[in-house]
């Protein structure tokens, strides 16, 4: 049975940046539901371990804040963007402690600020070793107090959006969502605005820190609706990853003074020169590189992972500082990280790009917003500081409520969708690319709750078509052979051949997706049916990755590109979009903005 709910505020998923959006927008007056496959405290914002950071001490400033994040993303973030994320930081910190948030604190009573990677001031404040788990039950106490409905089990899988030709024309009234409990499908019209919140994207990769629900459905539908994403190839691969499983050892055991070293016993970080002045605590691509390149030239243990050794910290201030770590290393890889150290390699831990958005949440559609980790504003550029993404999930939230709430936070700088300096990328991929069988159009009636209405129907069919089909391929084989081309092909290391193989594997996966059924026809928690939408929302994200990866030419941050191994400003300060446009992808590209209130020159980066 269809349902029809209506709402002024929509927010899809109930993390971190769900979470802030929804109090930020039901605080500015608006009626306002979340919609989450996830209960929220079971977000993938629970994973964060090390901490946020904020200039909040004498000595730090958000000009400082904002330059490190500048030269962390390679002169790739847009401006505007990192001077909003920095100056609004420390207030939106503050206000999370005052919502209740158990920050850790010196013996003064003050909170807790620990160095990081690439901070030219430790101003990373945590909750011990679980600062996201906090933040989550912090903000929905919030969101209960408030009594902000949230709808929890419900899957969206597809957004209601009018079918003009040209994306910028278009509206966004609401999305589809299958309730996971019973099966049925509801519509949820949005009179001013939906708000994408639905986190990340690292199930594109098979060993990943992130959780199996993180399945880029966000950046998929909004993607297949018209908006483009952007930056897609800056994968972060995260340093420190327990080898048997991806879990994450937070980088706040570097930042208390773990060390890194290789089977010779070097510090290699550095003794062997990749980072002569912060070691360890250089940022994230450079650390990954240098122990690849360790274990690649057999200086590695197992020919796989180098160590993390914090033993000689002491019991007292690990088990006061990084107690949750004892419990990764004990329970995923069997080491107890008072006596033993730690093996670690990189995983695939964050994708810098997503939906396209202004410093307002803002996407090229009317009515469509995006926030947190599926949205690309752009504060990371081509690498993400350590502690960088959660300011970016409270900021960037908080602003995306208030403005779908209809609060006026004045003009954007940043403009969004194919308008103003787009430059068509000129090359072409050896794959023939995009859907094999695209959406329908969506209808365009003006009236929202017709757009709702037509939207349930095109995903009723793709439902009846995934559950008609008797025999064929099971959704795993498909999402393992995406899994695995990605971890090959695009990983820490690029070469142009491999990049190519992904593109073929990622062709071949899409086809074979034309003939996946679902072996569970029940209606009750259908899981099948559910994993078999998300690995479709995986071969479009991914596809875009790649196509980015073979674009862009240079070596930027942790775009590594055999072939290419300077960074081009001459060519490349410009940002990559794929967007989906009649049927097929295309990709272009716009300048980055090196102009806010600061002037921000590129510079050499070095640590
Ligand atoms: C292990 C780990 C440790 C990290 N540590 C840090 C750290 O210390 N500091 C830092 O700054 N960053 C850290 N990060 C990054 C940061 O935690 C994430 O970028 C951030 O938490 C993502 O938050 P989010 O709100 O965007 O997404 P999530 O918290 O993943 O929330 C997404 C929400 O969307 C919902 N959703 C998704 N798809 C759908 C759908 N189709 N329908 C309905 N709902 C949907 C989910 O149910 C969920 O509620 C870490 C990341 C990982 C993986």
């Amino acid at each position: 049975m269809v349902q029809l709910q209506s709402h002024e505020v929509i927010v899809v998923g109930g993390g971190g940046a769900g979470l802030r959006a929804a109090i930020a927008a039901h605080e500015a007056g608006a009626d306002t539901a979340i919609v989450t496959k996830l209960h929220p405290v079971r977000s993938h914002t629970g994973a964060a371990e090390g901490g946020i950071n904020a200039a909040l001490r004498d000595g730090d400033s958000w000009e400082l804040h904002a330059k490190d994040t500048m030269k962390g993303s390679d002169f790739l973030a847009d401006a505007p963007a990192i001077e909003v994320l920095a100056k609004d930081a420390p207030e939106n910190v503050i206000e999370l402690e005052h919502y209740g948030m158990p920050f850790s604190r010196e013996e003064e009573g003050t909170v807790s600020q620990r160095p990081f990677g690439g901070l030219s001031f430790p101003r990373t404040t945590y909750a011990g070793a679980e600062t996201g788990h906090h933040m989550l039950h912090t903000m929905y106490e919030q969101v209960v107090k408030r009594g902000i409905q949230v709808y929890d089990e419900f899957f969206v899988s597809r957004l209601a959006v009018t079918d003009e030709p040209d994306p910028t024309d278009r509206t966004c009234h609401g999305v589809v969502a299958i309730d996971v409990r019973r099966g049925d499908l509801w519509g949820f019209e949005a009179t001013r605005g939906v708000i994408l919140a639905t986190g990340p994207a690292g199930q594109v990769y098979d060993h990943t820190t992130n959780a199996v629900t993180c399945t880029g459905d966000g950046q998929a539908m909004a993607y297949r609706a018209g908006v483009p994403l952007e930056d897609m190839e800056f994968v972060q691969f995260h340093p420190t990853t327990l080898p048997s499983t991806g879990v994450l050892i937070s980088e706040g055991v570097r930042g208390e003074g773990g060390i890194l070293y290789n089977a010779e016993g070097e510090r290699f970080m550095f003794e062997r020169g990749y980072a002569t002045t912060d070691g360890e605590l250089a940022s994230r691509d450079v650390v990954s590189r240098a122990e690849l390149t360790e274990i690649n030239e057999g200086r590695g243990f197992e020919d796989e992972y180098v160590y993390l050794d914090m033993r000689h910290l002491g019991r007292e201030r690990i088990l006061d500082r990084l107690e949750n770590i004892l419990h990764l290393a004990e329970d995923f890889e069997g080491v107890d990280g008072l006596t033993e150290p730690m093996p670690v390699k990189p995983g695939q831990h964050y994708i810098m790009g997503g939906i396209e958005t202004n410093e307002h949440g803002q996407t090229c559609i009317d009515g469509l917003y995006a926030a947190g980790e599926c949205a690309c504003v752009s504060v990371h550029g081509a690498n993400r500081l350590g502690g960088n993404a959660l300011p970016e999930l409270i900021v960037f939230g908080r602003r995306a409520g208030l403005h779908a709430a209809g609060v006026d936070l004045g003009d954007p700088q940043i403009v969004t969708g194919r308008r103003g300096a787009v430059e068509d990328w000129d090359g072409t991929f050896e794959t023939e690319i995009g859907a094999v069988d695209p959406e329908p159009a969506y209808t365009d009636s003006g009236v929202g709750t017709d757009v709702v209405e037509a939207a349930i129907d095109a995903e009723q069919t793709r439902i009846d078509e995934l559950l008609d089909r008797e025999g064929g391929v099971r959704h795993p084989e498909v999402r393992r052979t995406l899994q695995r081309a990605m971890t090959d092909h695009v990983n820490v290391f690029r070469e142009l051949s491999g990049l190519q193989i992904a593109l073929k594997e990622i062709r071949s996966a899409r086809e074979a997706y034309q003939h996946v059924y679902v072996e569970d026809s029940g209606k009750t928690f259908n899981t099948d049916l559910i994993q078999a939408i998300e690995t479709q929302n995986l071969l479009d994200v991914a596809e875009t990755i790649v196509m980015g990866a073979i674009a862009r030419t240079e070596f930027r941050g942790a775009h590594w590109r055999a072939g290419h191994q300077a960074r081009d400003d001459d060519e490349w300060l410009k940002h990559t979009f794929v967007s989906w446009d009649d049927g097929a992808p295309s990709l272009w590209f716009k300048p980055v903005l090196l102009e806010g209130e600061k002037t921000y020159e590129p510079t050499i980066r070095s640590y």
